[in-house]
């Protein structure tokens, strides 16, 4: 049965567009079109009320989510519940992200993550995996006694996911570059994130595939005037994307307007790196034995280090515009084409238009989530079915 959404404030490529009608079906969007279409007289009509609708955001880095860490048991009800928590701020695709972790334990999350693509577990596109290969000396919350090197077996064992994305945050200076070559060869997209290299190194590997920089500017070498570091190599390259937390903690706000003056926001990704809270009202977690608070709108060890955020991603679009001096279509491009794009699912993901996936989100002005659909289907009638 084809759906048509009328009435909404839809942000297609060429910005907001009030006068249009989403038709829906088979889980894709089958047309963009006007009111006037025969298609919409024999569809189920849904009416946006004036609503925003946007495409559905993208996040590449989800450690937790509705109380639960994915660390802590990688099963696919873990990745259920943090599926269904982010959604409620309007993502609907996501990579669970493992932190520096037991061989064993990557293994289970790879395990799992494909048990839940294969169950259709809605919203979840592949694992991120940050660590273990990083440099103690920019280790931030990782338990460095995890970290290890590179090896082939490592390689086989992150390139072993199938049926989604596999995303792999490394050190390049932990590893040769002709490993991060492997290993994008294998279908891994690699970022470069808890790390100390510098500009030369970074520049080696994006030669070799390198297309990402995660949570950038924490946890890596910064740039000064005689070494560039890796922030400076970040700037300096056009084509790969950095993930940015845009929570007023991570990064000050003027830190991160240049960098998108330098690089250009589409090349900027929202992510929240977000931790068990989300979408709960924990005020502490345990994170790999140690004891985390939540306050302030931060996560924060008893040392005081940022340990993953309090973000989800419809307050990440939100500060994106007020913090970053950029408009709502660039901020839900930051959380949704980007992202698509860094991860090689443009032609599936990330955009309103003929073709794609129905992951849309529903918002009003205050970008509170009123809605969204993943592959077509709304939580509205998911509920309607439940009942
Ligand atoms: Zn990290």
């Amino acid at each position: 049965m084809v759906e048509a959404l009328f009435n909404g404030r839809v942000l297609l490529d060429e910005g907001l567009v009030t006068d249009c009608v989403i038709l829906i079906d088979e889980g894709r969007i089958l047309a963009v079109t006007n009111p006037d279409d025969p298609r919409c007289k024999t569809a189920t009509s849904r009416d946006l009320e004036g609503g925003l609708l946007l495409p559905g955001f993208i996040d590449v880095q989800v450690n937790g989510g509705g109380g639960v860490l994915f660390n802590d048991d990688p099963s696919i009800d873990t990745i259920r519940t943090i599926a269904a928590a982010h959604r409620r701020f309007g993502t609907t695709s996501l990579l669970p992200t493992l932190i520096s972790d037991e061989l064993p334990v990557v293994a289970r999350a790879i395990e799992a993550i494909g048990g839940a693509i294969a169950a259709k577990v809605p919203g979840v596109i592949g694992i991120h995996i940050e660590g273990p290969y990083l440099n103690g000396a920019r280790k931030g919350t990782h338990d460095a006694s995890k970290f290890r090197t590179l090896d082939n077996e490592a390689v086989a064992l992150l390139s072993s996911l199938n049926n989604g994305c596999t995303l792999v945050t490394l050190a390049p200076e932990m590893t040769t570059p002709e490993m991060i070559a492997t290993l994008v060869s294998g279908g891994v997209v690699v970022s470069a994130g808890h790390t100390n290299a510098t500009y030369s190194e970074v520049v080696s590997a994006l030669s070799h595939g390198l297309t990402g920089f995660t949570h950038f500017f924490n946890a890596m070498s910064p740039l000064t005037s005689r070494e560039p570091g890796v922030v400076g190599a970040a700037l300096h390259d056009k084509n790969s994307w950095c993930g940015i937390i845009v929570d007023g903690h991570h990064v000050s706000p003027v830190t991160l307007q240049i960098a998108l003056r330098c690089k250009g926001f589409d090349h900027f990704m929202l992510v929240t790196d977000a931790m068990s809270n989300v979408g709960t009202d924990q005020t502490s977690f345990m994170l790999q034995g140690k004891k985390i608070i939540v306050r302030d709108g931060k996560c924060v060890d008893e040392q005081g280090t940022l340990s993953g955020s309090a973000l989800d991603m419809a307050s990440a679009v939100r500060n994106a515009i007020t913090m970053l001096g950029i408009d709502l279509a660039q901020a839900v491009r930051m959380a949704s084409t980007n992202p698509a794009r860094f991860l090689g699912m443009d032609h599936e993901i990330g955009r309103i238009a003929p073709g794609y996936r129905a992951n849309l989100v529903l918002a009003d002005d205050a970008l509170n989530v009123l809605d969204t659909w993943i592959d077509g289907r709304s939580t509205t009638a998911q509920s309607a079915n439940a009942q």
